[in-house]
């Protein structure tokens, strides 16, 4: 144990000695492998009453490092520090600690008080322009962030409206102009958060009689960055409300920055004059990447996760997981927990095998019901009125796509699949099948539609 103790007053000994001794210990009982990826990026950062306080370089390293190394580390600490040590752990926030992520240099101005601003900002910085790898399929969208980052309030795009399907970028495009603002104009008040964020603070600050506060909280924004808006859908009160602030900020030359799953038009169910405002800037798509985007976007990840792994394992994962981002990241991590833990190297049988689990997964959780739900969001129609009796024609349209679906993708067979859709005949089914194959052989937009819906449906099942 390292000697805490000087004569008069208790006194801790340096947290990087602590931290090194730690080590060295911690080396002895993992793999070398398991000890690069997971320990070595841990960073010590003071001692406090025999609490070590050490920063991780994300969440999903405390989550992992919490869940599988506990013990080892808590036993460490206490034959190092004594025993009622402890580790305590913090996220890496602070863009003054880590690794060069943003490209111009900090100013004097932020290093005074950059906590409070990432704080109130909600921003988190691990979003970046400088790690969003540009595609084909995000090529406007990125340009405009970028655009309105240099110039924020002052360009046309105002509102810059991102929208695509889950896991392809929007909420990281978003941060990183944000991050981008505030990194440049300290000054700046830049607040992120999603419209779900926004309607429960709105409802809270209605309980505490607190609403004007609320709303004039946001009206003195210089940026507003609002994510996946869909959800303000339904919520009249809200968008009422919001109505007003948008308003404001943009009479003011204020930046506003909004994300959706769709296009300001196909937003059934928000108010008329909202969807004309999203339309008044620019509205820019992100569409699933392009085979070299993915290499290059997991060429990128597997560097700053430290891993090591062959151009062909990349082009293969690359090539075999192709709807969205999240799951090459995912993909990604499931490799490394794998070839870390088990010891064994990051070969090609392992992720064939991790590949196949993945697309497995994907295929299981898919339920008739998970389609409905996701067809029924998407189309902005009640989940009920898709088994009705109803030949109102967009109804007819989200069963059909939503019995197409079923076909496809979950081993319902047809008749099973008829009688989840209010007691349906197979045929009816068939008939449904044939319709969509049609329309998206002979109609683009109706491809497009089908597919950006196959893709949600994929995601939340994963
Ligand atoms: P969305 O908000 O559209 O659902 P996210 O922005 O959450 O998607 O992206 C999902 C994950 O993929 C995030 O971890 C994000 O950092 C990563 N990602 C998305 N697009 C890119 C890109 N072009 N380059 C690098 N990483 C990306
Ligand atoms: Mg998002």
């Amino acid at each position: 144990m390292l000697n805490t103790h000087s004569s008069h007053e208790i006194t801790y000994p340096e947290p990087a000695i602590v931290w090194k001794e730690c080590l060295k210990n911690i080396k002895d009982n993992v793999t070398l492998m398991t000890f690069n990826t997971w320990f070595l990026p841990i960073k010590p950062v003071e001692i406090d009453n025999k609490i070590l306080k050490v920063q991780l370089p994300s969440q999903f390293f405390w989550e992992w490092i919490d869940e599988h190394f506990n013990t080892l580390i808590t036993k460490t600490i206490r034959q190092v520090l004594g025993p009622d040590a402890k580790l305590a752990y913090i996220i890496n926030e602070d863009p003054d600690n880590s690794p060069p992520l943003v490209s111009k240099p900090v100013t004097a101005k932020r290093v005074e008080k950059p906590k409070q601003n990432v704080f109130e900002s909600r921003l988190n910085i691990r979003y970046t322009f400088d790690n969003f790898i540009k595609g084909e399929g995000n090529q406007l969208a990125r340009a405009a962030a970028l655009a309105i980052s240099d110039n924020p309030g002052g360009t046309s795009f105002n509102p810059l409206f991102v929208y695509g399907g889950v896991g392809l970028g929007k909420t990281h495009l978003i941060q990183a102009a944000g991050n981008k603002i505030i990194n440049e104009n300290p000054d700046k008040k830049v607040i992120y958060l999603s419209s779900d964020t926004f309607t429960v603070d709105f409802v809270e600050s209605i309980q505490s009689n607190k609403v004007s506060e609320f709303s004039n909280f946001y009206r003195s924004m210089d940026v507003l960055i609002i994510d996946d808006i869909q959800f303000l859908i339904g919520k009249e009160k809200t968008q009422d409300l919001f109505f007003h602030i948008f308003n404001t900020l943009h009479q003011s030359r204020k930046q506003i920055i909004l994300s959706s799953d769709k296009p300001p038009k196909d937003l059934r169910g928000l108010d008329e004059r909202l969807i004309s405002r999203f339309q008044w800037g620019l509205s820019a798509d992100i569409q699933p990447p392009e085979l070299e985007t993915r290499i290059a976007i997991l060429k990128r990840k597997s560097n700053d996760y430290g891993m090591k792994v062959s151009s062909e394992i990349l082009e293969y994962i690359a090539s075999n997981i192709t709807s969205n981002i999240r799951e090459l990241e995912g993909c990604l991590i499931k490799l490394l927990a794998n070839a870390s833990l088990n010891s064994v190297e990051i070969d090609f049988d392992l992720v064939k095998r991790i590949v196949k689990e993945i697309a497995t997964d994907r295929k299981f959780n898919i339920t008739v019901e998970s389609i409905t739900k996701v067809v029924c969001s998407y189309l902005n129609i009640a989940e009920n009125k898709i088994r009705d009796k109803t030949r109102k024609k967009e109804i007819v349209l989200a069963r059909q796509i939503a019995m197409y679906l079923s076909k496809e993708l979950t081993k319902s067979s047809l008749k099973s699949i008829g009688l989840q859709f209010g007691g349906r005949d197979h045929s009816t089914v068939i008939h449904a099948c044939s319709s969509i194959e049609e329309a998206i052989y002979k109609d683009p937009s109706m491809k497009d539609l089908v597919k950006a819906i196959k893709v949600q449906v994929e995601l939340v099942s994963l």
